[in-house]
């Protein structure tokens, strides 16, 4: 199976985009198949530079290199393949698109449109003010030869248009959505080579996928209602269309169309922001897919064995950050302790310069992974270990734990009076937990009400690792001193 991704190089690329270029790749991926890039920069005004570096990148970053077209060697974009070039700009140059231009013409597919921009703004303006959908009206379908050659002769600008035979009813199965239907008279004669020569996006993509022998194009339902302008070139000029796939539309949570005011949409800012590509793709996957199982992580090689298109829905998707966060959490707790500590490690040196030798980095790094849902959080949940906190009364006492402003000063004293009693070689999370579970069973306290002081004497914190974890981790690192000294500011609080 061979399937592209033909994005344009107009800046960012947007998720929606990953996500038609993910099922492009899997299905490839499935069929040992190959994944085209395609450059169509057919719009020269809205062709930004390094927009197809980023692109790439980006889809490097996702885990998705094409096999065929434009790829990235080192920084750069390079072409590779036997049906190249694979930059729509560079087959213009070549003449690719005017010759199918010239035979479509020739054929009285299409016609030679004179019509000005002026000519079809006031067109359009009355379509609107009738409440009509706005359409080209036909004008230039009737001159004749003749006519055309003056005009061409007389150096009138032009453009090409196709020709909807408007008695058609143009129906085709869908991947996704089945059966479809266009009636004829309600397709525009769409413009198909530009006054400047260079042909639209629907005459250019025809040309392409089908010289580029694409199978199966995946894309986004945006594209649907142009689909019998596609089918109708691939008829006039004699070729097989490839099989189409229209992807359900992403949405915002209130269920309009994704949009930059209710999400981030660039891919980038998901990498900004330290995603990793394992959670955006696992969540894109399962965006408008569903497994047929409850399986809910997959890995590339999982999506490549159980993706189908035939289990993606017609209904438009909604882009669940809350479970995109959830995905991201699952897959840091799956990188190994030691990746996960040296990604962490640069980023609390930076606040903690003494975390770029810190041997007991491992430990900490093992308290944080099974809570942290960005690498950027760690500087701040380590702070503790390398700065002592600032304690509050405030935070000392716990409504939900039952600590309170009286029982306080006394728990601390148990607390410390538990600690100093275990040897500092036995201090092990398991055996000062076992020792506050035994001052428990004596009756007069509850658990929370010595581990939420003990956590927050040591941390300073609401949100933390466990108390003996912490204790234990601070002991090997600073000594038991330092953590009884911390239990004790935290006591001369209670008193000041
Ligand atoms: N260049 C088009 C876009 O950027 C591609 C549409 C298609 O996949 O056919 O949306």
């Amino acid at each position: 199976m061979r399937t592209r991704f033909a994005p344009s190089p107009t800046g960012y690329l947007h998720v929606g985009g990953l996500r038609t270029a993910l099922m492009s790749w899997l299905v490839a991926r499935q069929s040992k198949g190959a994944f085209l890039l395609r450059i169509e920069d057919t719009d020269q005004e809205r062709s930004v530079a390094g927009a197809t570096e980023n692109i790439l990148k980006t889809l490097a970053w996702a885990g998705m290199q094409p096999d065929e077209g434009v790829m990235l060697q080192g920084d750069s974009a390079v072409q590779k393949g036997t049906k190249g070039p694979y930059i729509q700009s560079e087959r213009q140059a070549q003449g690719l698109y005017g010759k199918y231009a010239d035979e479509l013409l020739k054929s009285g597919h299409a016609y030679h449109c004179f019509c000005t921009p002026q000519r079809l703004e006031e067109m359009r303006k009355k379509q609107e003010a009738r409440k009509q959908a706005p359409m080209y009206d036909r004008q230039c379908v009737k001159l004749s030869p003749e006519e055309v050659d003056a005009k061409l002769k007389a150096g009138e600008r032009y453009v090409i248009r196709m020709k909807v035979p408007h008695e058609r009813i143009i129906a085709f199965e869908d991947e996704i959505r089945g059966k479809v239907q266009f009636q004829g008279h309600t397709v525009d004669d769409q413009v198909l080579l530009k006054s400047d020569g260079f042909p639209t996006y629907h005459l250019a993509h025809v040309v392409d996928d089908h010289l580029m022998e694409i199978d199966l194009v995946i894309r986004g339902e945006e594209w649907l209602s142009s689909l019998p302008k596609h089918l109708l070139l691939f008829e006039f000029l004699g070729w097989k269309p490839p099989r189409y796939a229209h992807v359900p539309l992403l949405l915002n949570k209130d269920r309009t169309k994704l949009s930059k005011r209710q999400n981030s949409v660039a891919v980038e800012e998901y990498m900004q922001k330290g995603y990793l590509p394992e959670a955006l793709v696992n969540f894109l996957a399962l965006l408008g897919w569903n497994p047929g199982t409850t399986q809910e992580l997959f890995t590339m090689e999982e999506l490549v064995s159980a993706f189908s298109l035939d289990r993606v829905q017609k209904a438009g998707a909604v882009f669940d950050t809350e479970k995109l966060d959830w995905l991201q959490g699952q897959w840091i707790r799956k990188i190994p302790l030691k990746e996960f500590m040296e990604r962490i490690r640069p980023l609390v040196a930076e606040k903690y310069p003494d975390a770029a030798t810190d041997k007991m980095l491992e430990k900490k790094a093992a308290l944080i992974q099974e809570r942290i849902t960005f690498f950027a959080e760690a500087p701040d949940m380590l702070s503790f270990f390398y700065i002592k906190p600032n304690v509050s009364l405030d935070l000392l006492i716990s409504s939900k734990q039952k600590v309170t402003k009286e029982n306080l000063p006394r728990a601390l004293e148990v607390i410390e009076n538990i600690l100093k009693s275990i040897p500092g070689k036995e201090w092990t999370s398991d055996r000062l937990l076992a020792a506050f579970q035994e001052k428990v069973k004596e009756g007069e306290w509850k658990l929370g009400q010595l581990l939420w002081p003990l956590r927050v004497a040591l941390t300073g914190r609401a949100y933390s690792p466990g108390a003996v974890e912490v204790a234990e981790a601070m002991a090997e690192e600073q000594g038991t001193e330092a953590v009884l000294q911390r239990v004790q500011t935290a006591l001369a609080l209670t008193t000041s």
